[in-house]
């Protein structure tokens, strides 16, 4: 562990790595957002246990994979990031068959890893540009799958540094949505999931279609979080943006992508707060026009002004 600065953390047993004012912009896909006090890497799932069991109780903190759902506000985040992304990135396969990932390991990893392993079924996460935490946590899904339902059992830590074993009957899990039953605040560190057996080759080939389908239809050209809100029951909220006369608007730099409705893009130096006037303008404005209340996607967090420890 990189000691050089750390003032409240005393455990010099960690081994991962601990960085104080960390320009959120540089690990979020919006490329836009305030500094967090704190990030810390740990080198594995029990560096991270044993960070968590030495972390003052009151410490504020977020769990963070590859940002891609993510807005931090621009005055930043008062607390501790767990930055997962790169270190929990364990991919391997259990005597039973179940694919084991950690929590760091990115969707289009394991999407090539199940068509390596002749294994269908984990296509669809090749283009969600998340870890599989960040996944299990949305209830990542598209093109008729979602997450959860290749799910047999995951694995997570709370805040005292206690390991669980959970499955899909301890959470309660909707369309981006998952929450523990009993309440708490716990993160994942692995899951277990099962795919079907499948020819690699067809499988390659089906996630090489899903990519092209995705950059005929998103702006991949400029930083985004992919989808801004929900779709609505039966109805999508592209669809009502547009029908808004909103493709295009913009304030600051953040845009309404004139590619894909429901995506707002930073097309030069956006703001956090630009992007989220512009999240709330689309919001109050589809309302108006509709009657329909969308409900965001991304997740939004950290302080309008700047944090002052
Ligand atoms: C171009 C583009 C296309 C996208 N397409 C899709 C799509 O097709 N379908 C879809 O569902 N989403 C899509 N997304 C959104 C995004 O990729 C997913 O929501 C993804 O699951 C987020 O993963 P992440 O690792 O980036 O999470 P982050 O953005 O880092 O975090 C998102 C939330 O998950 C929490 N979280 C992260 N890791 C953990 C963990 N280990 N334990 C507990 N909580 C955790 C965070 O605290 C935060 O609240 C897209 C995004 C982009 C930019």
């Amino acid at each position: 562990m990189n000691m050089a600065d750390s003032k409240h953390i005393s455990n010099l047993l960690l081994r991962g790595t601990l960085r104080h004012k960390v320009d959120m912009s540089r690990y979020v896909s919006w490329r836009a957002g305030g500094v967090a006090e704190r990030m810390y890497q740990p080198a594995d799932i029990e560096d991270l246990r044993m960070f968590l069991c030495d972390l003052p109780p009151d410490e504020p903190v977020y769990v963070l994979g590859l940002g891609s759902n993510l807005l931090v506000r621009d005055g930043g985040l008062c607390g501790t990031v767990l930055l997962l992304h790169g270190v929990l990135s364990e991919l391997r396969i259990e005597e039973d068959g179940a694919v084991y990932a950690e929590a760091g390991v990115p969707g289009a990893k394991l999407a090539r890893f199940a068509a390596l392993n002749n294994r269908s079924g984990a296509e669809f996460f090749a283009g969600i540009p998340g870890t599989v935490g960040g996944m299990l946590a949305m209830n990542a899904g598209c093109y008729g799958s979602q997450t959860w339902e290749k799910v047999s059992n995951v694995m997570t830590v709370n805040r005292r540094g206690e390991i669980n074993i959970r499955n899909a009957a301890d959470y309660e899990i909707g369309y981006r949505q998952v929450a523990l039953h009993k309440g708490g605040e716990e993160w994942f560190v692995a899951a277990w999931l099962n795919f079907e057996p499948g020819n690699g080759d067809t499988v390659r080939r089906e996630i090489k279609t899903l990519l092209s389908k995705r950059i005929v239809s998103q702006p991949l050209n400029l930083p985004n979080a992919g989808s801004v809100f929900r779709n609505p029951p039966g109805d999508y909220a592209a669809r009502l943006i547009e029908q808004c006369g909103l493709k295009g608007k913009r304030i600051g730099a953040a845009q309404v992508s004139e590619k894909h409705a429901n995506f707002i893009v930073n097309s030069g130096k956006a703001s956090a707060t630009d992007i989220e006037q512009l999240i709330n303008h689309v919001h109050a404005t589809v309302e108006q026009c509709t009657g329909v209340s969308l409900l965001c996607e991304v997740r939004i967090i950290g302080e309008q002004k700047k944090c002052n420890k």
